[in-house]
């Protein structure tokens, strides 16, 4: 581990908190200092408040802010005094500590101060940096771990055992260091037993610089003693096996999950270890991952069902043991270890299940340098409880408020890339779903990128490249809960003793055969999804064709026999299956203006009468057959399959 320190980029942050600002995002971006909102930093400065007087305050950051990415504004300003009054106190609860710290904020708006504003304080530097550092957790989680503190370190660090962070640690280090002179005694930095490090200065280099000097001394350390990782080539994923997993562990928290399978030779090779179902459940390398990760992962055994209806139980249990009266939490795991596929994380969203990905990688790294160098050994279960179950950690995930209806879903759309595709992937990702959108056009890939989502260029017609598409999303975000078949080609009018065969064939082949090719690969997947439905896009014209357009009706209505078709099938195993049939939507491209006075004039109509020519006399929009699509695909219809659902604004020839 090297310094990222530059003069010139320094330059860029003007003063104390400007420095403060630039040293924390040097340690935000070292994934092995700390990870997705760990670790805290600190800066003491003199200030004139709003009244005109000289106030000492401490600039601590803010709770919901990470290290890598935070700003001035992520720092709250809280005044010294009260934080040093409260060091004082023998006893005082969390509720007062947080009521208290927001008390003393000179900007009520500013974030709430960090759970450690208090131990800032009192360490008498006016810098301090504290990590979760992997190796210093690799050191200390072992059961000779103070020991092999002080072999690394000596003297110059102070080692605190393990208690709860946030006033019984500020208090616990008070104790130990009041009255003292940690400089002139050589003290660079306090070791947190099972939790992590701080440092310390006057200046933000000499804080920033030491941790990665103490840090890189442990690494040395672990180095030296022959830590290494494991690692085993991956071999072909097992897609329906994920599939799978991803149900029951989406049924087990109550709503769909996006699953991630890291299948490295690292994450492979973890859990291909021998010991594994031993080595990876003695606790996490730090209480507060406990928060994202749930104490332990679910290894994986030959019945892979009855080993997460093992785990969900001892999770039940482990509640039951310690609990003081909070409300059980779900009791999916958040991390999988699947020997022979690798590691599995779950989240309600993509950046959530990444960022428990992140927190299992930092994991496993560290637990097989602890066991290799001295044995691995988490906190007791107890000590984990406490924090998982702690009100103010609790507080950080209710953060998240209520979820929209289709979040931790995913969707696969065809013909996305405009229209009424794109309306549909649009209202789809809105409501929370990863979308997957496939369209023969290049634009796929900008479109569903502008939705957060994923855009492919595939030939709907080509079954390799179908067939490709849809394990890719399964590989990517672990299943398939909605599938919108709409790609379809509109063929040139053309009566029958006209048609030219290849005008029949082509939209058979575009509006009919691709579709059934997408269910035939998508069902298998369709089956374990969460909530399954299909919603297939046919045409007013199925109920109300028009002379001359005979490749087109009759694809779409032998798709909407298709539906029904599925829906038999489907219905046992929970997936349903509807047609919408819209009538034509206007606001694309297809239709440009001299298009549609041309065709309002062929029917002696303006433009207007001729776009909403319907018995409510409104004008159908992509939007609203996307809105309709996507409430198809949600609850909403839950009870209802095999259904045609118009969106025409009504048709005397349909009704
Ligand atoms: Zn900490």
């Amino acid at each position: 581990m090297r310094s990222l320190w530059s003069d010139s980029q320094a330059e860029g942050f003007a003063g104390d908190l400007g420095k403060r600002v630039y040293t924390s995002r040097l340690l935000g971006a070292d994934p092995e200092l700390v990870l997705h909102g760990g670790g805290n930093t600190s800066v003491k400065v003199r200030e004139t408040d709003f009244f005109g007087e000289s106030t000492e305050i401490l600039y601590v950051k803010g709770s919901g802010w990470d290290l890598a990415t935070i700003e001035a504004a992520g720092f709250a300003p809280v005044r010294m005094k009260p934080l040093l009054q409260m060091a004082e106190m023998p006893h005082l609860s969390d509720a007062d500590m947080v009521k208290q710290q927001r008390a003393a904020m000179l900007d009520p708006e500013a974030p709430n101060p960090s759970i450690e504003a208090i131990l800032h304080a009192i360490l008498p530097f006016r810098f301090v940096d504290h990590t979760h550092a992997n190796a210093i957790i690799a050191l200390t989680n072992s059961p000779r771990g103070e020991e092999r503190v002080r072999g690394v370190f000596g003297g110059a660090v102070l080692v605190v055992p393990y208690v709860m962070p946030g006033f019984i640690l500020a208090r616990t280090v008070w104790e130990l260091i009041r009255g003292r002179d940690l400089a002139a005694e050589g003290i660079r930095g306090i070791i947190l037993m099972n939790h992590g490090i701080f440092t310390f200065a006057d200046d933000a280099r000499t804080s920033y610089e030491t941790m990665i000097d103490l840090v890189s001394q442990a690494e040395a350390a672990l180095a030296a003693a022959g830590a290494r990782l494991a690692s085993v080539a991956p071999g072909a994923p097992d897609l329906l096996g994920l599939a799978e997993l991803r149900g029951q562990v989406s049924r087990m928290q109550g709503a769909a999950m996006i699953a991630r399978l890291d299948a490295s030779e690292a994450a492979v090779g973890y859990a291909a270890l021998p010991n594994i179902s031993d080595l990876a459940t003695r606790g996490p390398a730090t209480p507060d991952h406990s928060i994202r990760t749930k104490r332990i992962p679910a290894v994986l055994g030959e019945d892979r069902r009855a080993s997460l209806e093992a785990y969900a139980a001892e999770y039940a249990a482990y509640f039951g043991r310690h609990a003081t009266g909070q409300t059980m939490l779900d009791p999916a795991p958040r991390v999988v270890i699947w020997p022979g596929q690798g590691v599995v994380s779950f989240g309600r969203s993509v950046a959530e299940a990444d960022a428990v990905l992140d927190i299992a990688r930092a994991t496993w790294e560290t637990v097989q340098k602890a066991e290799m160098t001295g044995g691995w050994q988490a906190l007791s279960e107890k000590d984990i409880f406490e924090v998982e179950y702690w009100d103010l950690e609790q507080a950080k995930l209710r953060k998240g408020g209520q979820a929209k209806v289709h979040q931790g879903k995913v969707a696969l759309v065809t013909g996305s890339a405009a229209g009424i595709g794109f309306a549909c992937a649009e209202a789809l990702a809105m409501q929370g779903a990863k979308v997957i959108g496939l369209d023969l056009s290049e634009e796929i890939v900008a479109g569903m990128a502008s939705l957060g989502g994923v855009g492919k260029v595939v030939n709907l017609t080509n079954d390799a490249a179908v067939l490709e598409a849809v394990e890719g999303a399964v590989r990517e975000f672990g299943g398939i809960d909605i599938l919108v078949s709409n790609a379809g080609i509109f063929t040139a009018g053309q009566y029958l003793d006209q048609l030219a065969q290849e005008n029949w064939d082509k939209s058979m082949a575009v509006n009919l055969t691709s579709h059934q090719k997408l269910l035939k690969y998508t069902i298998p997947y369709l089956k374990h999804g969460i909530d399954p439905a299909i919603v297939l896009v046919g045409s007013r014209n199925v109920q109300a064709p028009g002379a001359g357009a005979a490749s087109y009706s009759c694809a779409k209505a032998a798709l909407t026999q298709l539906c029904r078709v599925a829906a038999l099938e489907l219905a046992p195993v929970g997936v349903r299956c509807n047609i919408i049939h819209p009538d034509a939507v206007f606001d694309t491209k297809l239709w440009t203006p001299e298009n549609l006075a041309r065709s309002a004039e062929r029917y002696g109509m303006t433009v207007e009468e001729y776009k909403s020519r319907n018995l409510l006399r409104t004008e159908i929009k992509s939007r609203d057959v996307g809105a309709m699509v996507a409430a198809m695909a949600s609850p909403l219809f839950g009870k209802t399959t095999g259904a045609q659902i118009p969106v025409d604004g009504g048709n005397d020839r349909v009704i």
